[in-house]
C-alpha cells in the first residue's frame, strides 16, 4: 500500500505528532510526505530525514502559508492519485484538513486510530475514550487521523529522501488568512512534555491557579494544563485544556491537583506513565486512575511538595 502523510510544522521544525504519523504510515505499506506551506524548504529537508520515508513532495505558495483546510486539501486529493492511504495528525489542523481531504475523495474518514490491525482494520477510541472499536474500510482509498500519543515517534535518519516540487491548484479562493493570536510560553509544548501539572476548579481563580501550579511546574521543568472547569472559568486559557475537547496527552508523569477525574478529563490523559493525584475527596473518580494518590488539602500539600523539590 502507499501512503501519503501530511506534514505539520510550525515553518521551520517538523512538529513531533508527524513522526507519530509516519510510524502508523509504515505500519501500512511505503511512506511519502507532503510539505505545505510558504518558505518551507528547511521544513522539507528536515522530513526527509525522517526514518522510513521514501519521497517528499514541497507544494509551496503564499495560499498554502498558513495551513488553510481549503487550500490544502485540494492539493492532497490531486497527490492521492497515486496513493492509497492518506494520514495525517489528530491535532486541530489535522483534523480541520482531513474531513475535507475525505469529502473530496468521497470516502469515509477514520478518526483517531489507536492502532494499526491489518491492512483495512484499525482499533479507534469511541463515547470519549471509555470504548474501544475495531473498524475495517472497505473504500478505495483511506483517508485517516492518527492519535499520536498511540504510536512511537519514527526516528530521525541521517540519509535523506528525494524532495520534488508540486504545485497543486493554489488558491482556490474559499477562505483568506486574517490573523493568529499565538500564546507564547518559554514552558514545554503540552503534547509534548514528560512531564504536565494540571490543575482544576478547585484553583479558585486565575492568580491563585499561578501561585499555586506555576512554581511547582517550574521545579519538575513541567508544563501546564488544566481541566475544562477552569478553562471555563478563566484561570488559564484554552490551550491548556486536557480532556475530550481539550489536548490527548500522554506524559510520562501526570500530575492532577484539584481535578475529580470527569471521564471527559480522563479521555485526554489516562494513557501517561504515572498519574499523581492530590485531591480533597477521597472517593474522586481521578483516584481510579492515579498510581498514586494524595488526599489532600491543594492548598497545603501543593506548597509543602514544591518546597521539598
Ligand atoms: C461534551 C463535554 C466535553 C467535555 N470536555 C472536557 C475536557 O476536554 N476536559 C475536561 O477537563 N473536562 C471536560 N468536560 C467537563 C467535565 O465533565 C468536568 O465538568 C470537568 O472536567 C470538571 O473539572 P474539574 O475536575 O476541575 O472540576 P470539579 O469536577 O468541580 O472538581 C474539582 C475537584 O477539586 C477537589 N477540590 C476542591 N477543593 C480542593 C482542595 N482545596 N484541595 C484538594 N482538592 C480540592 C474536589 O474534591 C473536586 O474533586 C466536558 C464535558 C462535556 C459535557
Amino acid at each position: 500500500m502507499k501512503t501519503l502523510v501530511w506534514v505539520e510544522h510550525e515553518n521551520s521544525l517538523v512538529k513531533d505528532a508527524t513522526r507519530s504519523t509516519v510510524t502508523a504510515a509504515a505500519k501500512l505499506g511505503e511512506v511519502d510526505l507532503l510539505v505545505a506551506g510558504e518558505g518551507v524548504g528547511s521544513v522539507a529537508e528536515m522530513a526527509a530525514l525522517i526514518a522510513g520515508v521514501g519521497k517528499v513532495h514541497i507544494a509551496e505558495s503564499p495560499a498554502y502559508g498558513h495551513a488553510l483546510a481549503e487550500n490544502v486539501a485540494p492539493v492532497i486529493v490531486e497527490l492521492m492519485a497515486g496513493y492509497d492511504a492518506f494520514l495525517a495528525p489528530a491535532t486541530t489542523t489535522g483534523k480541520n484538513i482531513s474531513p475535507r481531504v475525505a469529502a473530496l475523495l468521497d470516502v469515509a474518514q477514520i478518526s483517531e486510530i489507536l492502532s494499526v490491525e491489518g491492512e483495512r482494520t484499525f482499533t479507534r477510541p469511541i463515547y470519549a475514550g471509555n470504548a474501544i472499536a475495531t473498524v475495517e474500510s472497505s473504500d478505495a482509498k483511506l483517508v485517516i487521523t492518527v492519535r499520536a500519543t498511540a504510536f512511537e515517534k519514527a526516528e530521525i535518519g541521517s540519509a535523506g529522501a528525494a524532495v520534488a516540487s508540486f504545485a497543486g491548484p493554489g488558491d482556490v479562493g474559499l477562505s483568506v488568512f486574517v490573523g493568529a493570536e499565538i500564546a507564547k510560553s518559554d514552558r514545554p509544548e503540552l503534547t509534548s512534555a514528560k512531564i504536565i501539572v494540571s490543575g482544576g476548579r478547585a484553583l479558585k481563580d486565575a492568580s491563585t491557579f499561578a501561585a499555586t501550579i506555576l512554581p511547582l511546574a517550574d521545579k519538575l521543568g513541567a508544563a501546564v494544563g488544566a481541566s475544562r472547569a477552569a478553562v471555563d472559568a478563566g484561570y488559564v486559557p484554552n490551550d491548556y485544556q486536557v480532556g475530550q475537547t481539550g489536548k490527548i496527552v500522554a506524559p510520562d508523569v501526570y500530575i492532577a491537583i484539584g481535578i475529580s477525574g470527569a471521564i471527559q478529563h480522563l479521555a485526554g490523559m489516562k494513557d501517561s506513565g504515572i498519574i499523581v493525584a492530590i485531591n480533597k475527596d477521597e472517593d474522586a473518580p481521578i483516584f481510579q486512575v492515579a498510581n498514586f494518590g494524595l488526599v489532600a488539602d491543594l492548598f497545603t500539600a501543593v506548597p509543602e511538595l514544591t518546597a521539598k523539590l
